[in-house]
């Protein structure tokens, strides 16, 4: 990416009198931030392939507004943003930039691929923010906010103002730093409730008000932000939305910095079983809501807890013998929505060693994946190697192959070719491990606590390296002895964190392959010098 390549903006920009938000009338604007917000959380980074992965599939679902990252957080976050700018179709793609020019002509830079490019401009409004984060007071905030977001729209049509920790701004000083935004034509403002304090009333009086007070209010998008930290995001969000908001912000699984985010599948299915109460609707494709759930807890190494509302594992169990009787009756006894609305089949068991491979693309097409030649290739080879050591082979198991298939990339440049433990009651546990390393193989033998341990311990003789082991985790695709076994690796090194995942029925063999996974995605991040985030970065 080249600076120079684009135009300064122009110098003399009158207040921009045209605002470029979205039209809205009977629905509400799903603005995801999983690849901002939701990867802020500890340990949930992605990768540039990941990212691209999970921007095609929002974009699919239809979200409106995709914020891809913080361009200027790291080179990373600037080519993720660049990128998924690039092959998003029909949503608008985002990123964040704090109030300064710097951040907003690297927010540019990337964002600018977009068909319709957005920016979005932070700073903190609260007076604990104001005095201990910016030092700086409320004038200087409000000019700060008219100058950034001047500058924002001499770049872009579509910008977008947060005062940061809004919902702990005095009331009158929220009210001027927005129209103080309004006035330098941001078309969307979001009120982010920073730190998850907001209550459902209150969260609908700041909306209600701000569209009574804000000169111009009719013709800006208001949009709510909420964290789970009281367990209050998706209610503090549709009481915006019942105030006047018709934007929300969230992310899937409600993955996000601290309890996380308003969980987009939580408000899609609210509005929409509840559209009576509501009467709005979302532009979300439910069925697609636990493919992408799944993509973004494999793709993180996060478990989505088993009784998550709307994606988790008993969300349409039954287990009482009177709602299941219920249901056997009426399923609307006791279900108020159906399985197949968030994308769950109700087949179960359903391919074998017989099954040919036009079966299994449909199959595929079934579960929401549509792959390439290459990729249904590999997937079928895999998938005929799982129906010889297992006799039902059920669609989590399919859906767990295809991601596996997914975030292995043919360039690794260490591969895992043969292993062998030797495990049981008696001391040391040993474990036999080839490597290809760089198109070399490499053999060792090594002793460990354990086989996994003394699998790990192969891989680091045979590959040193100082990333440091955060998370193992192992986690059963189906029921059975012989379930296939997917396991996540967390590695840390210098501040930068990594997750690796692989599923095989042999648990062992899944572990290796998940440490290697971690081993090649680190050594992909060590490419790119910056960390993380920068310390200062604290986003809404
Ligand atoms: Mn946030």
């Amino acid at each position: 990416m080249n600076a120079d390549i684009i135009s300064p903006p122009p110098q003399d920009t009158d207040a921009p009198s045209t605002h470029s938000a979205p039209a809205v009338g009977d629905r509400v604007l799903i603005f995801d931030t999983t690849m901002r917000d939701g990867e802020q959380s500890p340990g949930a980074s992605m990768t540039l392939e990941e990212k691209i992965q999970i921007g095609r599939l929002l974009d699919e679902m239809g979200v409106d507004i995709i914020e891809a990252g913080f361009p200027i957080a790291s080179e990373g976050d600037f080519e993720a943003v660049s990128e998924v700018a690039r092959v998003v179709e029909n949503a608008s793609v985002c990123g964040l930039a704090r109030a300064n020019f710097k951040d907003i002509d690297r927010c540019w830079e990337a964002v600018r691929h977009a068909k319709q490019p957005r920016i979005h401009t932070f700073i903190g409004t609260s007076p604990l923010h104001r005095e201990y984060q910016l030092s700086m007071n409320k004038e200087q905030v409000l000019a700060k906010i008219d100058e950034t977001v001047r500058h924002a729209r001499a770049w872009a049509e579509d910008v977008q103002g947060s005062p940061m920790d809004a919902t702990r701004t005095e009331p009158d000083y929220l009210v001027e730093t927005v129209q103080t935004a309004v006035n330098a034509g941001a078309a969307t403002i979001n009120i982010p409730d920073t730190v998850g304090y907001a209550v459902p009333g209150e969260s609908a009086r700041i909306i209600a008000m701000l569209r009574e007070r804000i000169d111009g209010a009719d013709r800006i998008t208001f949009s709510t932000h909420c964290h789970d930290d009281l367990g209050m995001a998706v209610a503090n969000s549709l009481a915006a939305v019942e105030a006047g908001a018709r934007q929300i912000e969230c992310t899937i699984n409600g993955l996000g910095e601290r309890a996380g985010n308003a969980a987009l599948e939580e408000v899609a299915m609210a509005l929409k079983v509840r559209g009576d109460h509501y009467e709005l609707g979302s532009n979300i494709e439910t069925p697609l809501l636990m493919r992408a759930s799944r993509l973004v807890s494999s793709v993180t190494g996060f478990p989505v807890q088993f009784n998550k509302a709307i994606v988790g594992k008993n969300a349409f169990a039954h287990e009482s013998g009177i709602h299941q009787d219920g249901m056997l009756k009426h399923a609307g006894t006791f279900e108020i929505m159906r399985p197949e609305d968030v994308g769950l089949q109700d087949s179960n068991l359903v391919m074998g060693k017989h099954s040919g491979r036009h079966a299994f693309r449909e199959k595929l097409k079934e579960l929401g994946f549509d792959l390439g030649d290459n990729a249904l290739n590999d997937a079928f080879v895999r998938f005929k190697a799982l129906a010889d050591r297992k006799k039902e082979v059920f669609d989590d198991d399919i859906i767990a192959l295809v991601d596996d298939a997914a975030t292995s990339a043919a360039n690794d440049r260490v591969k895992l070719k043969f292993l062998r433990v030797i495990c049981g009651t008696e001391a040391p546990q040993s474990a036999d491990l080839l490597l290809e390393i760089d198109g070399a193989e490499h053999q060792r033998t090594a002793t460990g606590d354990g086989p996994v341990d003394a699998v790990f311990n192969a891989i680091k003789e045979l590959f040193p390296h100082r990333g440091r082991l955060k998370l193992y985790q192992v986690s059963a695709v189906t029921a059975g002895t012989d379930a296939q076994a997917e396991v996540s690796v967390r590695l840390e090194e210098d501040g930068k964190i990594v997750t690796g995942q692989a599923a095989d029925t042999d648990t062992i063999v899944a572990s290796g392959r998940a440490y290697v996974n971690a081993l090649n995605k680190l050594l992909v991040r060590r490419q790119k010098s910056a960390p993380d985030r920068p310390s200062d970065s604290q986003a809404p």
